[in-house]
């Protein structure tokens, strides 16, 4: 299995596997290098898991759930 999934929530907040970029979680710090990435207004990108907690995104999408 693949990791394409890529969701698009709204036009400023995304879900995709950040397979290059050099980022980290804005809110815990966490290296998002080869992990799902959500990326929310003001270009701030976190991992999934806190993406949830601050309420970016509602929950994690069942697709990838089992790779976060
Ligand atoms: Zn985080």
């Amino acid at each position: 299995m693949s990791n394409n999934f890529r969701l698009r929530i709204t036009n400023h907040r995304k879900i995709f596997f950040n397979y290059t970029r050099d980022i980290s979680c804005f809110s815990c710090g966490h290296d998002l290098h080869d992990s799902y990435t959500v990326s929310g207004n003001r270009g701030k990108t976190r991992c999934v898991p806190c993406a949830v907690k601050y309420h970016i995104i509602d929950e994690i999408p069942e697709e990838i759930k089992e790779f976060v």
